[in-house]
């Protein structure tokens, strides 16, 4: 019977899918077979389904007709358009809420599939924990992740709806800015291992306080299965706290003595990477990372933690940390002219990775040299926006940073912090634009200087790393 079989595109009928979402069916026919899933009309497989999403800046409903146009043989709406009932050969299909079905279309999509479900959340480290899992679990087995940071109520169905009969594994981070989300990405992905990375100031806009944060993130080891394995950073005390009012079993990754898994005898190899032994049940592995920042050996712990949950051979979990070459935008180096390091940290900025990378980044600086950065604004910080760029500022100067760099409408903010913690005025420099922060940086640089640049994806600061870059070649 069709319903017992794993579900594949190509053989997945309306009447799978209105049982799933429970929708109703206002056109077309039971039996149509869909080639695969869209929600975005520009990408339309001739044959697949179209969902229409409504979100902040667009609405699905008003790209339904161009989507059936491009070949579209059925549609997912929650507004039925009076034109929709005209057009007998589609299938259309309502919902009371589109994004809601997707969810349930994913859910039991995946309960189709036998591959284990990993689920990482936490404030900071996701896509790469993520990136780190998937170079250790792809030797092997054919393992399913998430692109990019996909990791939304949009990007987590979407990613499940690509798994297949030949996937063992699926990686999927889960991000969230608001109570619940958590909880419903784990009811649709019933992950077989949960992991929450960290605690830290992000998204405190929906969230309020490092507690609301803390509440929402364990809303995955609250929802995750029963039989399913949990693992947490030991070494975060937040989370921890947390973590204990639940009476569920963990494991846990850290650099502190009681982690399950432990990384111990780190070696700071500058812009070479770090080295670490991994140590766990009493055997000890030595790992290579050719990536920087102590944030990172505690990413590859957690990826490491994840594989040992599925008993992957641990020479599989070093071999594949050893490949994992970074992603772009998170804290990768660049060697420039005259022994200048860039740190392109611009993929993205809250508080706790802005403080993790200070830290990592004014390790690399060389005997001699200069530690200079360049901050744009932390976004979706609500009411403690100022304070926090106030903190940025004055962890900044703490850092050891000889200059700073501040674009954004928080640079004032900035600058008070590091003024306040004792930097001299004349090396705080606030800019309006990106070529202006090229032109000053570039201008200030010589050789053995470390640059770190930062700032939330909005500031769009990797075009300072471009711009940088361009000069350095002149
Ligand atoms: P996410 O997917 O959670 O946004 P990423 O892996 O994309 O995290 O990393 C984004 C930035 O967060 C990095 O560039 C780095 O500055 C910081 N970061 C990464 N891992 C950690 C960690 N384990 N702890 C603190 N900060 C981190």
């Amino acid at each position: 019977m069709m319903e017992d079989m794993p579900a594949e595109w190509g053989k997945i009928s309306s009447r799978e899918i209105l049982a799933a979402v429970k929708g109703r069916m206002i056109s077309g026919n039971p039996q149509t077979r869909f080639t695969g899933f869209s929600s975005d009309s520009r990408h339309i497989d001739p044959g697949g389904i179209f969902w229409a999403l409504k979100g902040d800046r667009f609405d699905g409903h008003d790209f339904v007709s161009r989507a059936i146009e491009q070949g579209a043989l059925g549609v997912v709406v929650q507004e039925v358009h009076p034109s929709l009932k005209e057009s007998p050969r589609v299938v259309v299909i309502s919902v009371a809420d589109t994004l809601r079905a997707l969810g349930d279309l994913a859910a039991w999509w995946r309960r189709q599939h036998t591959a284990k479900v990993i689920a990482i959340t936490g404030s900071s480290g996701k896509t790469t924990t993520k990136e780190m899992t998937a170079d250790i679990l792809q030797i092997g087995t054919e393992t399913l992740k998430n692109q990019g940071n996909h990791n939304n109520l949009i990007g987590l169905p979407a990613t499940l709806l690509k798994l297949t009969k030949a996937h063992q594994r699926a990686v999927l981070e889960m991000g969230m800015n608001r109570r619940g989300e958590i909880a419903r990405l784990t009811e649709i992905a019933t992950p077989d291992v949960g992991i929450i990375l960290n605690v830290g100031m992000a998204h405190l806009e929906g969230l309020g306080t490092l507690e609301g944060v803390a509440k929402a993130k364990t809303e995955l080891m609250d929802r995750l299965p029963p039989k399913a394995q949990m693992v947490l950073n030991g070494d975060d005390d937040m989370l921890m706290k947390h973590a204990g009012q639940f009476n569920k079993k963990y494991i846990t990754f850290g650099l502190r003595d009681n982690n399950s898994i432990r990384g111990v005898n780190i070696e700071n190899r500058g812009s070479e990477g770090m080295g670490f032994d991994l140590v766990f049940n009493g055997d000890t592995w030595p790992i290579c990372l050719s990536v920087s920042g102590l944030h990172n050996v505690k990413n590859a712990l957690a990826a490491a933690a994840i594989a040992f949950c599925l008993d992957v051979p641990p020479e599989h979990i070093v071999k594949g940390l050893g490949l994992f070459t970074g992603v772009k935008g998170r804290f990768q180096t660049i060697p420039l002219k005259n022994h200048i390091l860039l740190v392109d940290d611009t993929y993205n900025a809250n508080p706790s990775a802005l403080q993790a990378s200070l830290v990592s980044a004014a390790a690399l600086v060389p005997k001699g040299g200069r530690f200079l950065v360049g901050l744009g604004d932390m976004l979706e910080l609500g009411d403690t926006a100022v304070s926090a760029h106030r903190e940025a500022g004055s962890r900044v100067a703490g850092s050891g940073a000889s200059w700073l760099f501040a674009m954004g409408t928080h640079a004032d903010h900035i600058k008070y912090g590091a003024l306040s913690a004792g930097m001299p005025e004349k090396h705080i420099v606030i800019v309006e634009t990106h070529d202006e922060l090229i032109m000053k940086i570039s201008r200030e640089i010589k050789t053995n200087d470390t640059i770190l640049l930062k700032g939330s994806r909005k500031m769009q600061f990797e075009k300072v790393v471009e711009g940088i870059r361009k000069t350095d070649n002149q």
